[in-house]
């Protein structure tokens, strides 16, 4: 046991959590959250930078506990990834990605769409998890390019390691995206080692579009490279108006953020499509 490692992060986010006592139990709690179901899966959706069209969704984590209410993925993933339990949750993850993916194709009748799932770097060493996306995929008869892992190059421990499962989910036809691009050291670095398809521009990025014009700048160079190696460019955190048309005129492909919708329950965004004035 290591629940020594997890003081500082939950006494730091979660006032609640500052004994001992109380992380061992928020520990064994996460033990036995996925059989009582205390997990949900949450979609933001993805537009077009073009026309704000709706393209697709990230699926993002929530645990629901029975004593603190929801916890944030921030504290419960790092948990997660220390105890191994991130395989079982992952592989959760990804068929109710799925499902709800499906549930949304006999809905809207767009094949095009597209769901996305964070992935660990942890997880990458799940043995025959490459498999289990696939199967996953067949069973509900979809073509892997409706996927995307999305993957934060600031948690890549074992490189090497990565890469070769990264380059196996490309040769499947899976897409793998850079998350959070541009804010660890070794972007251009992993750009080159990687077989990603997309890359993710950080929100930090967005945030400072409006007000500093040299932020501007390097946001464009690094779209245009993107673009020069054949990689698709996601905004993500776009909460207004003018970050959106910076964007746009940058030649940026897909948006996300709070302009568009939070993270809503998976039956709420065919509805919440319907209501987009495109
Ligand atoms: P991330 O992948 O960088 O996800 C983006 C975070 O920004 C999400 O927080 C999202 O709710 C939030 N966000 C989206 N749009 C906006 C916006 O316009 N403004 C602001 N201020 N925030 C916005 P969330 O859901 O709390 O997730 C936090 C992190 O937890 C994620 O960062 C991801 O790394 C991780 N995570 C979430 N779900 C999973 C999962 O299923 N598996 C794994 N391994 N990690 C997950
Ligand atoms: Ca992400
Ligand atoms: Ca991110
Ligand atoms: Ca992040």
């Amino acid at each position: 046991a290591k629940q020594y490692e997890l003081g500082p992060l939950i006494v730091y986010d979660n006032g609640l959590m500052n004994g001992a006592r109380e992380r061992l139990r928020l520990w064994s709690d996460l033990h036995r959250a996925l059989e009582r179901e205390e997990f949900e899966l949450l979609f933001q959706p993805k537009v077009s930078a073009l026309d704000g069209s709706w393209k697709g969704a990230e699926a993002l984590l929530r645990w629901h506990h029975p004593m603190l209410g929801a916890i944030n993925p921030d504290i419960f993933v790092t948990l997660a990834e220390e105890s191994g339990l991130i395989m079982p949750i992952g592989r959760w993850v990804i068929a109710k990605a799925l499902d709800a993916l499906q549930s949304w194709r006999v809905e809207t009748g767009n094949m095009d769409l597209h769901v996305a799932v964070n992935m660990s770097p942890a997880q990458l060493s799940d043995q025959g998890l490459v498999q289990l996306v696939v199967e996953e995929l067949e069973r509900r008869q979809l073509p892997p390019s409706v996927l995307e892992l999305e993957i934060t190059e600031t948690q890549m421990l074992e490189p090497e390691k990565a890469a070769a499962v990264i380059s196996d989910f490309a040769r499947k036809g899976i897409k793998v995206v850079l998350d959070d691009f541009g804010t660890g050291y070794a972007s251009f670095q992993y750009l080159r080692q990687f077989e990603f398809s997309c890359v993710k521009l950080d929100k930090t990025f967005i945030d400072s579009l409006e007000s500093k014009s040299h932020e501007r700048v390097l946001v464009k160079a690094m779209i245009d490279m993107a673009h020069s190696l054949s990689l698709t460019v996601v905004a993500e955190g776009v909460e207004r108006n003018s970050q959106w048309f910076y964007l746009k005129s940058m030649g940026c492909d897909l948006l996300q953020g709070y302009r568009f919708s939070i993270a809503l329950p998976a039956q709420a965004l065919p509805e919440w499509a319907r209501q987009q004035p495109v």
